[in-house]
């Protein structure tokens, strides 16, 4: 079998090497050329291609396709013509990962490192040994050797690598929620639907599937699911009166965690379903959850003043993101949005703004974002701002004592950072810089 890595990435290189060492005759190309790559392949020591055209495919069996690449590309469009099978990273991973290993999926919009997060702090408190890959962690391919010996694997996987997986058959799998995003790179939003309802795929009747009772799609879904199914939030996994239960067990109180948010507890909930499914006993994950915090530039409280507590949620880089941040807060919020554009739809958020003292629309996509509220009826708190700094000016000024002030764009962060962390990072800079005094205010 040949195989054509697509796309030399962190995962495209962990690929190459993990089939150079099996011994497997396997060629690496990009569609982009440049001296980082060059070196990639100098270093890979295999024959590759960069600018790579459909030419590339020649004499391939197969393709193992990185996450960044689009389905429009001309060679993945190829391949599909040609019939040759295309596979994701993680997929070849999971098959060259063999059997004998324990695998928790967990998927959805929003919320998969949280829940990924949440089940590693508590397995490792229950001493349940584990390992971590997909998506937003490392390489599946590049670790497999340390998920083979901890035998249970914590996956997470996108939207995108689920798109090309063959026979998933998990045996947990969690579906968290399927909200609108990343639709410059799906078809349409049913293609998305049906591409994060894969992870139920090839389960068996003794697999578990995790379902949120507030997510229609994994709701509707879940009647025809052949494993036994979970349905987080309704029944006996739920948050009642402010109690976490698992299958009818009182966990603890959502008030001795240390997050805020229904989304947040809801995913706690996720992750204590499927540790206890790997073996997790109830005080370990008690210990595990009540010792959690979240990940930085997740509702991250960055500095109190005068009153005005800072909260960096950076990472809410769709509407439905913001939407949950907007819930978790009862004091008056002063709303920074906006970012690089996707042409995302903000209407899921009018419900919510009643709760907002100001909106500052903000970057490339900030025009629109402004014109949309304000077309609804919201002018009389929509502000714009040129870019973050700006924004951040803005909304201290707006902003009284006892309010929020909330960095929770609902936009990816590529107009003027590198990526979310810089975005969040940088937020974190500007509040402390109002402290003494200095920033500027536009509109
Ligand atoms: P992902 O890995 O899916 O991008 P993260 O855990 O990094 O998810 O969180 C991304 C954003 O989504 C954060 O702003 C976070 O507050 C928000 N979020 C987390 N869990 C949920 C959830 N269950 N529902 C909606 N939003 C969520």
């Amino acid at each position: 079998m040949r195989t054509l890595v697509y796309g030399l990435g962190e995962s495209g290189v962990a690929a190459t090497r993990a089939l150079i060492e099996r011994g497997e005759e396997v060629r690496a190309a990009d569609a982009n050329d440049g001296e980082r790559l060059r070196e990639t392949l100098a270093e890979l020591g295999v024959e590759g291609d960069l600018a790579a055209g459909p030419e590339v495919l020649s004499g391939t069996d197969r393709v193992v396709v990185s996450p960044g690449v689009p389905p429009l590309d001309p060679v993945l469009r190829a391949a599909h013509e040609r019939g040759i099978l295309v596979v994701s990273e993680v997929a070849l991973g999971l098959e060259l990962l063999g059997p004998g290993v324990r695998v928790a999926a967990v998927t959805g919009t929003n919320g998969k490192t949280t829940v990924v997060d949440m089940l590693r702090a508590v397995l490792d408190a229950s001493g349940v040994p584990n390992a971590v890959a997909g998506n937003s962690w490392r390489a599946l391919t590049g670790c497999l050797e340390e998920v083979r010996r901890a035998g249970i694997l914590i996956l997470e996987v996108s939207s995108f690598q689920l798109h090309y997986m063959r026979h998933p058959g998990f045996e947990i799998a969690a579906l968290l929620n399927v909200r609108p995003d990343h639709l410059n790179w799906h078809a349409s939003f049913e293609e998305y639907a049906a591409d994060k309802l894969r992870v139920f795929e090839d389960q068996r009747e003794d697999d578990l599937a995790l379902v949120s009772a507030r997510d229609p799609i994994g709701r509707n879904a879940a009647a025809d699911l052949a494993a036994e199914v979970l349905v987080v939030g309704e029944g006996e996994t739920a948050i009642r009166d402010g109690s976490l239960l698992l299958r009818g067990t009182h966990l603890l109180d959502a008030g001795e965690l240390r997050f805020a948010g229904l989304h947040n507890h809801e995913n706690a909930l996720f992750a204590a379903a499927a540790a206890e499914r790997l073996g997790a006993a109830p005080e370990g994950i008690v210990a595990g959850l009540l010792a959690y915090g979240l990940k930085s530039h997740r509702m991250q409280v960055v500095v109190e003043r005068e009153g005005v507590t800072y909260v960096d949620d950076s990472k809410a880089t769709n509407p439905a993101a913001v939407v949950a941040a907007l819930g978790s807060f009862e004091s008056p919020v002063v709303l920074i949005l906006g970012g690089s554009e996707k042409d995302t739809d903000f209407s899921e958020l009018l419900p919510l703004l009643g709760g907002c003292r100001a909106v500052v629309c903000q970057g490339e996509a900030g025009p629109r974002i402004a014109a949309s509220l304000e077309r609804e009826g919201w002018g009389g708190i929509v502000y714009r701002a040129r870019d973050l700094s700006e924004a951040v000016a803005q909304a201290g000024s707006r902003a009284r004592p006892g309010d929020v002030v909330l960095l929770s764009p609902g936009c990816a962060s590529f107009d003027q950072f590198d990526g979310y962390a810089e975005r969040g990072e940088a937020f974190g800079r500007l509040v402390r810089g109002l402290a003494c005094g200095r920033g500027s205010v536009g509109r």
